[in-house]
């Protein structure tokens, strides 16, 4: 049987905290390999196009074998939900237990997730901590505990593990608030994102 994680995200655009989780997974699980699944219309958010995400995630994975980008919700149209993604995804996957991984902030609101009580029952859970609304100690733990005492209300069951990796305060949104503000990026993504953004001009609109 393979290990499988699903990353689902906007990646708007990809940061080094994303590949580091997503790398992480791969020894302390131990996944065999990551799906990154760029969303096309997130249900919250207004994103850049989609190709441009694709594009920067295949620039960032470039050169690390167990990491593959997928399109598939390019492939539907609609918002893109999570569940429907993971019945796309395991379809073409035989004999496999699958993960869902996600950073702390989205785990908190799987018990809201369109369809989530199927998808909490199959997969295994992997979450990043992250820092969250100021929070100056890491709380991961706890807030997952309580996410589970939530589901558990619902009367349902989730398996869940919190990846052992440092606090990375970086997001996609400080990424473009930077280069609105003509800042560097530098160290924050891969060089290969960095010089992508700037080819293709992106987030530099101060109207956004
Ligand atoms: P934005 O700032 O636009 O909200 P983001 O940095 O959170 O974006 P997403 O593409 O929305 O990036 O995130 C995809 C997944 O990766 C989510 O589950 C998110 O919680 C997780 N994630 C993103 N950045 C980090 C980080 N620095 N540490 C841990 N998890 C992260």
């Amino acid at each position: 049987m393979q290990h499988i994680g699903i990353f689902g995200g906007t990646f708007d655009p990809v940061h080094w905290g994303h590949l580091l989780v997503a790398q992480t997974t791969l020894y302390q699980v131990p996944l065999s390999k990551v799906i990154w699944v760029p969303s096309l219309n997130p249900p919250h958010k207004k994103v850049a196009l989609f190709k441009n995400r694709w594009e920067m995630l295949k620039l960032a994975t470039r050169g690390n074998s167990a990491f593959t980008v997928s399109s598939i919700e390019a492939k539907r149209s609609g918002t893109s939900y999570a569940i429907n993604t993971f019945m796309d995804l395991s379809s073409c996957y035989a004999d496999t237990h699958w993960y869902w991984i996600t950073g702390l902030d989205t785990f908190q609101t799987l018990p809201r997730w369109y369809r989530g009580r199927e998808l909490v029952q199959m997969c295994d859970w992997l979450i990043a901590p992250r820092q969250l609304g100021g929070e100056t100690t890491d709380q991961s733990e706890l807030i997952c505990k309580q996410v589970e005492q939530q589901l558990t209300q619902q009367s349902l069951t989730i398996r869940w593990q919190l990846l052992d990796i440092p606090l990375i305060g970086i997001s996609s949104s400080l990424i473009r608030r930077l280069c609105r503000e003509s800042l560097s990026i530098g160290y924050l993504v891969p060089e290969s994102v960095r010089s992508y953004i700037n080819t293709h001009n992106l987030y530099s609109d101060k109207s956004e």
